[in-house]
């Protein structure tokens, strides 16, 4: 099978497995795993934050950043189709009583300026208090530039509020930029970034920030149930990853696009150049995108089919698997 669904599905190597048996362990809940204390030190050197705490997953990385800036009653300001306000069952209002303000996403991946500036609360008896602008690099594999943040940063500061960035995929976009972690992390207040995002880790985010936003999300983290013990086991997965498979996501990248080029000459599909390592296909009206997926399930080829075919390019996906799936799809596409 290759397995197009998302960069989620990417197993850990044996290479991987093998040095994460050699992780010296403690109990994390205590403060005492070494190996834990140390990535943590290292992943909040490299953002140029105070602090980093390692969470089970992406979702509650966001929630305990979210619960840490906003208390009940407070606003973050999110866009649509942001994970943090549509992908997680909603949990910044359902467990922490905080108000999400969700406003459009541009075509780029941004939220506009003006948009977000409309919907800043003055401080009124009528209004939960606007605390917090929730961020998203990259979004659906589009790369918001440093630029943006440099901006996002000025008006932040300008109305008060803080900056999250969930960053499940920021090493993506960086491959992109071509700059540092610290460049983009200067200018937010907390990152969440995903280590099992096509980076081959088994589980695993890591969440930076000041010393007093990481102290606040820790007691959020043991209250949703986060406080893992020998957590080191993980943290060791995650080192792997940064110090070896963050490089090859250039790879990716190149993968979807040789997709997008491979596929360029099909009238019946429109393709948008990707970005990074998503490759959104939109067929023919003609066209259902269910039956398109079903069929290529037959030959081995897993898609995810909404509106449009989504395929995410992976560490567990090489250039022949390309080859052969930019075929099939061209194959099927003569039959119809
Ligand atoms: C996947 C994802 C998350 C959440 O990650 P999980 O580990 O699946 O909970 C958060 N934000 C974005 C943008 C994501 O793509």
């Amino acid at each position: 099978m290759i397995d197009y669904r998302s960069d989620t599905v990417t197993k850990p190597s044996q290479k991987m497995l093998e040095v994460m048996i050699t992780a010296e362990l403690g109990d994390d809940v205590y403060g005492d795993d070494p190996t834990v204390n140390a990535f943590e030190k290292k992943m909040a050197a490299l953002t140029g934050f105070e602090a980093a705490m390692i969470v089970n997953s992406g979702t509650q990385s966001n929630l305990c950043a979210l619960l840490a800036h906003c208390s009940r009653g407070e606003e973050y300001i999110v866009g649509q189709g942001y994970h943090t306000y549509l992908y997680e069952a909603g949990g910044a209002a359902v467990l922490g009583s905080v108000v999400p303000q969700p406003i459009s996403v541009q075509p780029s991946g941004e939220l506009a300026f003006n948009d977000i500036e409309a919907v800043i609360k003055e401080d009124d008896q009528h209004f939960a208090k606007s605390k917090l602008l929730s961020l998203e690099n990259t979004h659906c594999g589009k790369v918001i530039p440093l630029d943006y943040f440099i901006k996002a940063r000025k008006l932040a500061n300008k109305h008060n509020l803080a900056i999250h960035l969930d960053g499940a995929r920021i090493f993506n976009a960086l491959t992109e930029l071509n700059i540092e972690l610290a460049e983009m992390c200067q200018y937010v207040d907390s990152i969440s970034i995903c280590f099992s995002k096509g980076l081959g880790t088994p589980m695993g985010s890591v969440l930076c920030g000041s010393k007093e936003i990481i102290n606040k999300a820790r007691r959020i983290r043991k209250m949703v149930g986060g406080g893992t013990r020998q957590a080191g086991l993980i943290a060791k997965a995650m080192d792997y990853a940064l110090e070896h498979n963050v490089s090859k996501l250039a790879d990716d990248h190149a993968n979807a696009k040789l997709l997008a080029n491979l596929l360029s000459d099909c009238d019946e599909l429109a393709i948008t150049e990707p970005q990074t390592n998503m490759v959104y296909i939109t067929l023919d009206e003609k066209i259902n995108a269910q039956l398109m997926a079903k069929l290529l399930l037959q030959e081995g080829i897993k898609v995810s089919a909404g509106q449009t075919l989504r395929l995410v390019t992976h560490l567990n996906i090489d250039k022949a698997d390309i080859i052969y799936t930019a075929d099939t799809i061209k194959d099927i596409l003569s039959l119809m």
